[in-house]
């Protein structure tokens, strides 16, 4: 048997991969390393921009939605909600969301390897890959295996990403703490210096995080930003905690997406945003991306690379190149962040929000208005 398709990793990316490709036509296989489903570090706040573009319901796997965010920019005082008439966020635990999308691929026709990790690549028109137990050949590589991504470095990718280090946190609360975090989607700006905190209501628990997500070497204590961020949500009576640290890429590589025909998608690719390391519906898009590269080539490697290179470079590379510029800002010139946030904070809410919701790209011509309203060159 020799796969159209073979795709590494069945998270977001490479599930929505693997039902593009295979609604194409072309015969996919995916390898997944752990059983399904699995826990993945993640806060599970899925925005709007990547709800919207969902190909089959998913409200089975909907834990809340969230019509209104809050930003709050260290105290009350300096706090921005926005509101819309459809979920800014969506609430979802990841084994049962990535379940969910693999098993819509698995309905296309996607064959499953699970509890299967790739080992090795052996290039050639007709790849050889060898996972833990058996040997699959393909004509076509995706690789969908998240930010420590193997696939990448066994194809020979040097790391370019910036990675920034997150916690997670599922709490359980007693029910009147549990309803009083419930009303809102909260994001704490300044809850850690060049990161932030983030408080999300699921059904019965609560995920909430820090990240940071500076290129600053000095890297701060989360855990330690972590339990004053629980003083500053009032939370004192924890009935039971799990606690998670992984790392978030937050810019895309430089050196190429493609190389021989292995394809990156999703955080192996560093796809993730910028500025808010919401990396799901990027993760989705770009699967979408690869997939309708190959089948739109007929099979022909030089077409697909070129495809999915014009592809990413018509919205997402341009977007995420802002963004990383803009986090710069946000992240560590705080002063000039934080006269923004004051004078101007509920207007950037509202852009934050209107890109979120998938209506809006980040300004690119974001240096101009910002020497407009700080009055004064700081570039
Ligand atoms: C603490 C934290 C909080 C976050 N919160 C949010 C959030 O609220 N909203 C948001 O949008 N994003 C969030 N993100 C980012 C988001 O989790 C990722 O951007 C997203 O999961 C990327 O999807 P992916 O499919 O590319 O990779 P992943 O979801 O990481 O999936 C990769 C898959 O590949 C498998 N795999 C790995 N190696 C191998 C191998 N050798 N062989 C076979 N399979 C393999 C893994 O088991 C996994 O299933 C958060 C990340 C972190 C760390």
């Amino acid at each position: 048997m020799i796969y159209d398709v073979a795709i590494i990793g069945g998270g977001p990316s490479g599930a929505s991969a693997a039902l593009c490709s295979a609604q194409k036509g072309l015969k996919t296989i995916i390898i997944e390393k752990e059983e399904l489903p699995r826990y993945k570090t993640c806060g599970g706040g899925f925005v709007f921009r990547g709800r919207k573009e969902m190909p089959f319901d998913i409200s089975s796997v909907v834990e809340r939605e969230f019509n209104a965010v809050d930003i709050i920019l260290g105290s009350k005082k300096r706090s921005f909600r926005t509101e819309r008439k459809s979920p800014i966020v969506t609430m979802i635990m990841r084994d049962s969301f990535d379940h969910l999308m693999v098993k819509k691929a698995r309905e296309n026709d996607v064959e499953l390897l699970q509890g299967e990790a790739l080992q090795k690549i052996e290039p050639g028109e007709i790849a050889t890959l060898t996972t833990d137990r058996e040997q699959i050949r393909c004509r076509f590589i995706i690789a969908a295996d998240g930010a420590l991504s193997k696939t990448a470095k066994l194809a020979g990718w040097k790391e370019s990403r910036m990675m920034c280090p997150a916690l997670e946190y599922e709490i359980e609360l007693n029910d009147d703490d549990l309803e009083r975090l419930s009303t809102t989607a909260r994001f704490d700006i300044n809850a850690v210096p060049f990161g932030y905190g983030w408080s999300f209501p699921k059904k019965d628990h609560l995920s909430i995080g820090v990240g940071n997500f500076s290129k600053n070497k000095k890297k701060p204590n989360l855990k330690k930003y972590f339990q004053a961020y629980l003083n500053t949500l009032a939370i004192k009576d924890i009935k039971n905690s799990t606690s998670h640290g992984f790392i978030i890429p937050i810019s895309p590589r430089k050196d190429g997406f493609v190389k021989k025909n292995v394809f990156l998608i999703g955080d192996a690719a560093g796809f993730a945003d910028p500025l808010t390391a919401e990396g799901i519906s990027n993760a989705i898009y770009s699967g979408k991306l690869a997939a309708h590269a190959i089948a739109e080539s007929n099979m022909n490697l030089e077409k697909a690379r070129v495809n999915y290179d014009e592809k990413l470079n018509d919205k997402l590379i341009p977007e995420l190149r802002t963004g990383v510029e803009m986090s710069k800002i946000f992240y560590e010139r705080i002063k000039i962040r934080d006269f923004l946030l004051n004078f101007y904070g509920q207007r950037l809410a509202e852009v934050m929000t209107d890109v979120f919701m998938g209506n809006r790209s980040y300004p690119h011509d974001y240096k101009k208005k910002i020497r407009e309203k700080v009055g004064k060159s700081i570039f």
